[in-house]
């Protein structure tokens, strides 16, 4: 336990107990547990990628990188269904994949309207703010996917909008807004659109370049099962346009698009940052994985899946947050029942069964579980698994 500073100031002694415990504590080579992770993200990884991930690291400029970089943009326009030429993985989460959409897309003193029904319509308001810029928020509920009349309200109040941001696939709640529907209307005030597919992508039908998405960002370590720590984002035109026209600097260096085309974009290829070299060979390799079981079949599967495990967890008397027609089928959650212990059980399936579910955010902490049957996680077994390990806590 790492003595936290306020600690060590007001407990010095304490603080001593701790680092000497800790220094005789003999440390070796970290082997994790074998868990089956059906929370809300990560989730478990085909052993092809892992075996990707381990292979020899090479320069960030070689060739055979560099060949491998053009694979993994085109591997990534078919998982997002686009042609964006600006399609590509940030070396950071999927909350550097939102940061990025906002620091690039978002000036001080621009009004963006940003619909909430959820955690991470939240973090999109804070970034908002941190961008210095106006949000203005649809106000929607959590577990009802976001009113696209409700969009239009407020769009209709404020024609200086010039930004809408929203969550398709809200994995604080396991529920999905109608995206085509929401950039319908933000397009219609002629705003440019910000989306997070961070739990969507690879899980439910997600089209960009139909539906006529803007901004969209994901991460690797939900329905591409690859291990955490990248964001694929894609770019429209008209959000490229955007940033290599603005007249004041991108607030972030790291994030500025202006900069990062020169890695990523096409024509050339100079230093920007050291890329997560092995990383983004385990990501070729899940990107490879869904190509080659094409999109529509992953998605047929995670829908399969959670029809046997939603027919279990009725058989077992208990009740969906959200309503059937709204449910992602990647993330479900379920309301705890009267009486019980919810962190209890969590911990147990950890203990006794190896089984990672999640617990419920913000004002659903305590009330719901999240069960994740994302990616790789997406097979019969972790259904059987679960559902007999639930029923086995629960008599
Ligand atoms: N957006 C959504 C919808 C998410 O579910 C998450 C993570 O769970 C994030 C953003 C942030 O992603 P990360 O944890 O990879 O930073």
């Amino acid at each position: 336990q790492a003595p936290h500073l306020l600690t060590n100031f007001l407990f010095p002694s304490e603080t001593k107990k701790i680092m000497a415990a800790a220094s005789h504590k003999k440390i070796t080579s970290f082997h994790p547990p074998q868990r089956v992770l059906m929370g809300p993200g990560p989730s478990n990884i085909n052993p092809r990628v892992l075996a990707a991930m381990s292979l020899p690291v090479i320069g960030y400029l070689d060739p055979a990188f560099v060949e491998m970089m053009d694979e993994l943009k085109s591997l990534l326009r078919y998982a997002f269904q686009t042609d964006n030429q600006l399609t590509y993985p940030i070396s950071g989460p999927g909350s550097v994949g939102m940061e990025s959409c906002f620091v690039n897309m978002v000036a001080p003193g621009d009004k963006v309207v940003v619909c909430r029904n959820g955690v991470f319509g939240g973090r999109m308001i804070e970034n908002v703010e941190r961008c210095k810029a106006t949000p203005v928020i649809v106000e929607g509920t959590w577990g009802e996917p976001v009113d696209p009349n409700a969009l239009e309200d407020t769009l209709k109040k404020n024609p200086d909008a010039r930004v809408v941001a929203f969550v398709h696939a809200e994995t604080s709640t396991g529920c999905v807004s109608d995206a085509k529907a929401l950039a319908e209307v933000a397009h219609r005030y002629d705003c440019l659109t910000i989306v997070d597919a961070v739990t969507s992508l690879a899980g439910c039908p997600l089209y960009v370049k139909e539906w006529e998405l803007d901004a969209v960002y994901s991460a690797s370590q939900k329905c591409l099962s690859c291990t955490p720590g990248l964001s694929p984002v894609t770019y429209s035109d008209r959000v490229i346009d955007y940033v290599t026209g603005r007249k004041d600097k991108v607030q972030s260096w790291f994030m500025d698009l202006n900069l990062i085309l020169n890695y990523w974009g096409n024509t050339v290829r100079t230093y920007h940052h050291t890329a997560p070299i092995n990383g983004l060979f385990a990501l070729h390799e899940a990107l490879l994985l869904l190509k080659e079981e094409g999109i529509e079949n992953t998605w047929a599967r995670h829908q399969r899946h959670y029809q046997a495990l939603k027919a279990g967890f009725e058989a077992m008397g208990l009740k969906f947050l959200v309503k059937e027609e709204n449910r992602l089928p990647q993330i479900s959650a379920i309301m705890v029942p009267e009486g019980i212990n919810e962190a209890e059980v969590r911990s147990k399936l950890l203990s006794e069964f190896n089984l990672e579910i999640g617990a419920g955010l913000g004002p659903l902490a305590g009330k719901v579980w999240r069960f994740g049957l994302m990616g790789y996680t997406a097979q019969s077994a972790n259904v059987m698994l679960c559902l007999s390990a639930l029923g086995s806590v629960l008599s």
